[in-house]
């Protein structure tokens, strides 16, 4: 921890632990999606499984990334990141979609409504921390940008494989 790193967080009024705990819950599902992209890789199979898998496997290290970039940030804060995998489940907002079906599209579909829920969290997010925490804002929109990407990555190919994706995101259970 940095004390005035933490101070100064404090001082511009956020609860420095519930930030924390934000943060995990973010951190938790950056682990839960990072498996989904990289599990779903590995069995991915049908007519657009060769041109998805880079795709699934790329996100997976970008998702794993911001993972590290999030347990940076809760450490400097004076926080612990998440330890044990069984609490992913328990703090994460976004879940985790099993690709129960090894066929592409599907595979496809549940990763599409995985950055969806995404890129809401780290909008609210970032609207929380905007004007009183740079640090965590300047992390958190990184992030945001590379959400917003993936899902834009993913609709195209949807476009381009003619797999209907849902036109919106009403059974996201994001906001809980
Ligand atoms: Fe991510
Ligand atoms: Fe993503
Ligand atoms: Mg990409």
């Amino acid at each position: 921890m940095g004390m005035i790193g933490r101070k100064i967080v404090t001082q511009a009024g956020l609860n420095v632990d519930e930030l924390i705990d934000l943060l995990n819950k973010a951190y938790s599902d950056e682990w839960l999606a990072y498996y989904q992209y990289w599990v779903g890789a590995q069995v991915a199979s049908g007519t657009m499984a060769s041109t998805l898998i880079p795709e699934l496997e790329e996100h997976a290290n970008e998702e794993l990334e911001h993972a590290k970039k999030l347990a940076k940030r809760i450490l400097e804060l004076g926080g612990t990141p998440v330890l044990s995998p069984e609490e992913w489940y328990q703090k994460s907002t976004c879940g985790y979609l099993t690709p129960k079906h090894d066929e592409a599209a599907v595979i496809l579909k549940q990763n599409v409504q995985g950055e969806r829920c995404a890129i809401e969290v780290y909008n609210k997010l970032l609207f929380l921390v905007k004007d009183k925490d740079l640090v965590t804002a300047h992390l958190i929109r990184q992030i945001l940008e590379d959400e917003i990407d993936h899902e834009q990555d993913l609709e195209n190919l949807a476009r381009d494989f003619q797999v209907t994706l849902p036109l919106d995101d009403k059974k996201c259970s994001c906001q809980k």
